[in-house]
């Protein structure tokens, strides 16, 4: 599949792309993994980043485009991608737009996840990430602990709240998805592309999506 995963922070954009990339092979791209994998390592992109990724800010389009460019030209992106919070913005959906003609790729669906936002902040504030870059396993005090030692049970490192999961942040980060992001959905669904589906179960949301693109 060729997809697009739209959704507010803390929609479980994450969660259901991993799961969907077990359907058919498609692999998953998540420019926030991306980033932060490049501020671990230090590298140039890292440290033009970290910033506005620390303040729950979007980090500037043509940075972002650079790094679909090359994303989307590599061999396993041929089985299919999920596009997981990218594009952000109408620009980044533009400028994505003309990268998927010259390329000759067509995207099958835009899946915009709903979840309300009482649920969403609930989910951000209790959300823990496994400090490993290879893992970053998503735990959740509440419904998904991590060892009792603070550890994650995949790998042993210890769990983490991100930098960009402080309350300021967060609201941050929603009032920039209610202003730059939102208006995506509007886009898509004025191409056709976008199908909306109610998410406050991951499993249960992804065996709805394979339904519905398999028809
Ligand atoms: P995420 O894990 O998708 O919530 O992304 C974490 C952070 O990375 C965001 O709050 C932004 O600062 C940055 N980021 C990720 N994807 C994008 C994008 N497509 N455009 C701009 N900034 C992004």
């Amino acid at each position: 599949m060729k997809i697009i995963l739209l959704g507010a922070p803390g929609a479980g954009k994450g969660t259901v792309a991993k799961l969907l990339t077990e359907m058919d092979g498609s692999v998953q791209i998540s420019t926030g993994d991306i980033l932060r994998a490049a501020v671990k390592e230090g590298s140039a992109l890292g440290r033009e980043a970290k910033g506005y990724m620390d303040r729950g800010d979007l980090v500037p389009d043509e940075l972002i485009m650079k790094i679909m460019e090359v994303r989307l030209q590599q061999p396993d992106c041929r089985k299919g991608f999920i596009l997981d919070g990218f594009p952000r913005t109408i620009p980044q959906a533009e400028a994505l737009n003309i990268l998927l003609e010259t390329l000759n790729i067509q995207l099958d669906s835009v899946v915009n996840l709903e979840v309300p936002t009482d649920v969403i902040l609930d989910r951000l504030t209790t959300r823990r990430t496994c400090a490993n870059p290879e893992c970053q396993e998503i735990y959740n005090i509440k419904s998904n602990p991590p060892t009792a030692d603070g550890k994650c049970k995949k790998c042993g490192t210890p769990v983490v709240q991100r930098d960009d999961e402080t309350e300021a942040a967060i609201m941050n980060r929603l009032d920039t998805y209610n202003k730059k992001t939102s208006p995506l959905i509007g886009f898509y669904e004025s191409r056709g592309l976008l199908k909306n589906f109610l998410s406050l179960s991951s499993k249960d949301t992804v065996a709805q999506i394979g339904k519905t693109l398999s028809r």
